[in-house]
């Protein structure tokens, strides 16, 4: 097994220093003394979480009163497991304080069920040279980035694409002042010794951005090795299906730890069209008096916001604007999730190359 891809059964040789712990982790732990062993989450499913421990790993269920408390562990997430080899069994039964939080909806807010990721140190916002490089899309991440309490740090990518890089910082407006700004080439290595400072041992890091900047490019890059060759966890879902996950920590070569999944993928699609309502408020007034709740304003009958463009209160030219947006956002929506598909299928690439090599490696004994 390579280094980058410690548990999910398989030995590894990384301590818990090495996958992030921390004086405070040891200060918070010290009140559980037995059986239990500290962790850390590299991947989640339904109901069966897989925790990195000192150079090994198991898979844990959640204790009832985590559960009555709506309290679920995430990716990244310190925990205290109740261990008991004997009976085959580990249960989480704590999570140790969060230093950062990735949520869904509410940012910032712990839900019962909404963390995406906790104990990030640092979010690199990746963007790319050329059409992506927008400065109300990069304040919009650096909002998510802020609500998280994680350090942004935006990447332009693709840097090869353009005739003076260093000029790219420029383009992105007064929002990104006093943030790291560091052009760099997934494609050619370019700049990413850069990145250094920000991946020191122990630091754990994610990537997020719109789908197409280059994100598993650059994860590739900073792994030295494809991020997809990662093995795959088993489990049962509600049904009795049996269905796989993979695992969505990883240990860079420089000891940083990258955690990518597919909530972080999606993260800042719902920020953008609650952008659409800041921008239209007139427009999205107006629709309420549409005939259909689903109304496009385009060709619909009983259209309010045509009937204001048609009766002089309400510019064509903002209406044009609001549709152009409206449809670019949809679009990267899409795009978005074409890129997960395409993402997850090459993982289950990975797994079912693994699980081959397992069937051979079975059929010897
Ligand atoms: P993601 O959706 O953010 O994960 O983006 P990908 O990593 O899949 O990259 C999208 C496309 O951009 C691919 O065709 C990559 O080969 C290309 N790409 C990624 N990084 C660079 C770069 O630094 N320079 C150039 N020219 N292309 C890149
Ligand atoms: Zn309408």
């Amino acid at each position: 097994m390579n280094d980058a891809s410690p548990g999910c059964g398989h030995p590894h040789s990384h301590t818990l220093d090495q996958l992030g712990w921390t004086a405070d982790h040891t200060e918070a732990f010290a009140q559980y003394t037995g059986p239990y062993l500290p962790g850390r989450v590299a991947c989640r499913q339904k109901t069966a979480w897989e925790v990195l421990i000192d150079r090994g790993s198991v898979m844990a269920g959640v204790s009832g009163a985590l559960k009555r408390l709506g309290r679920f562990p995430a990716v990244g997430d310190f925990v205290v497991l109740l261990h008991q080899p004997e009976a085959g069994t580990s249960v989480i039964v704590d999570i140790l304080p969060r230093t950062t939080l990735f949520t869904r909806g509410s940012p910032g807010r712990e839900g019962t069920d909404q963390v995406i990721a906790a104990n990030i140190d640092t979010v690199f916002i990746v963007t790319a040279a050329g059409h992506d490089l927008n400065a109300r899309r990069i304040e919009r991440y650096l909002a998510i980035a802020h609500a998280s309490g994680a350090r942004p740090v935006v990447v332009i990518n693709k840097a090869d694409l353009a005739d003076d890089p260093a000029a790219l910082a420029g383009d992105l407006g007064p929002g990104a002042s006093g943030i790291p700004v560091l052009p760099v080439s997934a494609l050619t290595g370019e700049g990413i010794g850069g990145l250094g400072p920000f991946l020191a041992p122990g630091k754990t890091v994610v990537l997020i951005g719109s789908s197409g900047v280059g994100k598993s490019t650059l994860i590739n890059r900073l792994l030295e090795r494809p991020v997809q060759d990662t093995g795959g966890i088993r489990d049962y879902d509600g049904k009795g299906r049996h269905t796989t996950t993979v695992r969505q920590l990883f240990i860079l070569g420089g000891g940083a730890l990258m955690i990518d999944n597919p909530g972080l993928r999606e993260v800042g699609i719902g920020t953008a069209s609650a952008g659409i309502a800041g921008t239209f408020p007139d427009i999205l007034d107006l629709a309420a008096g549409c005939r259909f709740h689903d109304c496009r304003h385009e060709e619909e009958p009983g259209c309010a916001v045509r009937e204001a463009v048609a009766g002089g209160t309400l510019p064509a030219s903002r209406l044009e604007s609001y549709l152009r947006l409206t449809k670019e956002l949809a679009f990267q929506q899409e795009k978005s999730e074409i890129g997960l598909v395409r993402y997850e299928r090459k993982r289950w690439k990975a797994i079912k190359k693994q699980a081959r090599h397992m069937d051979t490696t079975e059929s010897r004994f």
